[in-house]
């Protein structure tokens, strides 16, 4: 008889042979500096939660106050019951914070990438594509049924090659991260823009990993740049920096209204709690009003980075807080995690699919909120775990 669960199992056991399968740890406490983790406390050193914020007192206190007023859940789709009032006024935070026309939260990142690439290209379209972009955006890519070409990683002199073979195409959409997820280096932005104005081209970017990093008060890459009015389309997420969940697109008033009307992905889902509206809103204020964050965030990292540097770890092209320790095979990523987390610091290892093959690494990404203290230990545990694994001298 034939049996799903049979061919299943033998998939995950094949996973497992390679250093692939994935599992889950349970968070015994917040996404903080210091938690814990499957029973052990750890040093967390993996998480998006760039700011410190997910557990804020004045993140708490704003979801909780939406909860007393609003209830927990949306009841329905944006368009179909009503239209939460602490959305718009997030919306309203958004567009301020952005300098832009117009925003609109979707429930994630995921959903806003999907909805907004699908909404704007189809047949006969083209979509230029980075070959480092996150996930989201390549499956936006592949549902939209758009033509994708995918150009080298940062590579404007690919990209115009591939421009300029598209030249017959209805629309073009080049799509990219600001900040790569994965390798923590950053988009060139500006050669990207001249390059779409002289091909007729539009540009979405991915701010997930910018916002709150880069730019004055966090506004993210194209704000740093002073690019704000020359990307058409700049999405971002609520659930990292900003520490909450769900996500955002901001542009003109005519995007933003097509979308209302064209993105399957905000149309056909139900709206965002009030409670993540409330806490991502209260998590702009937070950012204003302590801008020290961003600083001490970019400190930590400074300070890791150089302590992994003079290990001799390879941290790629890096020049943001993600500091990705590149070690190429799944299992001796696996393996360095193990032996971190014995030594009470927990980063996961990255493998393929999410990175490309022979580069498995461990995503290591500091938070505002570490201590020195902390750091230390956690550059000591490397250190240590590095040299049993031979991966550095000593
Ligand atoms: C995390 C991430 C997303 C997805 O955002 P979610 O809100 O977690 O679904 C999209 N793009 C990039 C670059 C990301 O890192």
């Amino acid at each position: 008889m034939y049996r799903l669960d049979d061919e299943l199992r033998q998939s995950l056991d094949a996973l497992e042979q390679q250093s692939l399968r994935r599992y889950l740890r349970v968070l015994e406490g917040p996404s903080a500096p210091q938690t814990k983790v499957n029973g052990r406390e750890v040093i967390l050193l993996c998480s998006n939660n760039y700011l410190d914020l997910a557990d804020h007192p004045a993140l708490k206190r704003a979801a909780i106050e939406a909860v007393e007023r609003y209830g927990v859940g949306a009841g329905a789709s944006r368009l179909v019951a009503g239209s939460l009032e602490p959305v718009h006024e997030l919306e309203q935070s958004l567009c301020r914070f952005k300098k832009a026309e117009a925003a609109l939260v979707f429930g994630s990142g995921y959903l806003a990438n999907l909805g907004v690439i699908t909404a704007l290209v189809g047949r006969g379209d083209v979509i230029f594509s980075d070959e480092l972009n996150h996930a989201s955006l390549i499956d936006g890519c592949r549902l939209s049924r758009a033509t994708v070409r995918i150009y080298r990683h940062c590579d404007p002199d690919h990209l115009e090659a591939l421009l300029k073979e598209s030249g017959d195409a209805r629309r073009k959409l080049i799509v990219t991260d600001s900040v790569f997820s994965m390798d923590g280096d950053v988009a060139p932005l500006r050669e990207i823009v001249v390059l779409a104005k002289r091909y007729g081209a539009s540009v979405m970017i991915d701010e997930a990993h910018a916002v709150g990093v880069f730019g004055p008060g966090g506004a993210g890459l194209a704000s740093a740049l002073g690019l704000e009015s020359e990307i058409e389309i700049r999405m971002g997420t609520l659930s990292k920096a900003l520490g909450s969940y769900g996500a955002y697109v901001v542009g003109s008033r005519a995007l933003i209204d097509f979308l209302i009307n064209r993105a399957r992905s905000f149309i056909y889902t139900t709206g965002i709690s009030p409670l993540m509206a409330a806490a991502a809103n209260a998590a702009l204020k937070v950012m204003a009003d302590e801008p020290q964050r961003i600083k001490q965030l970019w400190q930590n990292a400074s300070h890791l980075r150089a302590g992994l540097l003079k290990a001799g770890f390879n941290l790629g092209h890096s020049s943001s807080p993600i500091l990705p320790v590149i070690v190429g095979e799944s299992d001796v990523a696996f393996a360095l995690g193990q032996k971190l987390y014995e030594r009470g610091v927990f980063v996961s290892a990255i493998r393929p699919p999410t990175v490309p093959w022979g580069t498995a690494r461990l995503r290591v990404t500091p938070t505002a909120g570490h201590t020195r203290a902390q750091l230390e230990r956690a550059l000591s545990a490397f250190v240590e775990a590095g040299r049993e694994l031979r991966l550095i001298d000593g």
